[in-house]
């Protein structure tokens, strides 16, 4: 049986509007509301070179873990659009 290579998540805007990790439990409503400015922020400064961008909180997969979510409470990410176009096989990304 062939086993699917795991790809690299690509940054981009794209992406990350497609990313569900704002919908999930373990990213709590304390933690959007501490990240949100800084993301807001470097999404505006980055929007024509998103690439750039050193760490974001959110596309996890891409950016890796969070500055703020510490708690496993679910993890949502294998009902992601991106976990099956990536061919990703791991969760936590957040944390992990
Ligand atoms: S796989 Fe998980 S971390 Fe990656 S974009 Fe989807 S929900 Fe976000
Ligand atoms: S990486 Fe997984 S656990 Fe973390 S916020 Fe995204 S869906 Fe939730």
């Amino acid at each position: 049986m062939d086993e699917k290579k795991v790809l690299v998540v690509e940054k981009s805007l794209e992406n990350l509007k497609k990313c569900i990790c704002m919908h999930c439990k373990s990213y709590t409503l304390g933690c959007k509301l501490k990240e949100m400015p800084k993301n807001m922020f470097e999404i505006m400064k980055h929007h024509k070179n998103f690439e750039e961008i050193k760490h974001l909180d959110g596309l996890f997969c891409a950016f890796g873990k969070s500055e703020c979510i510490t708690e496993e409470k679910e993890c949502i990410c294998n009902k992601c659009e991106l976990y099956k176009t990536y061919c990703l096989d791991k969760s936590y990304y957040c944390i992990k």
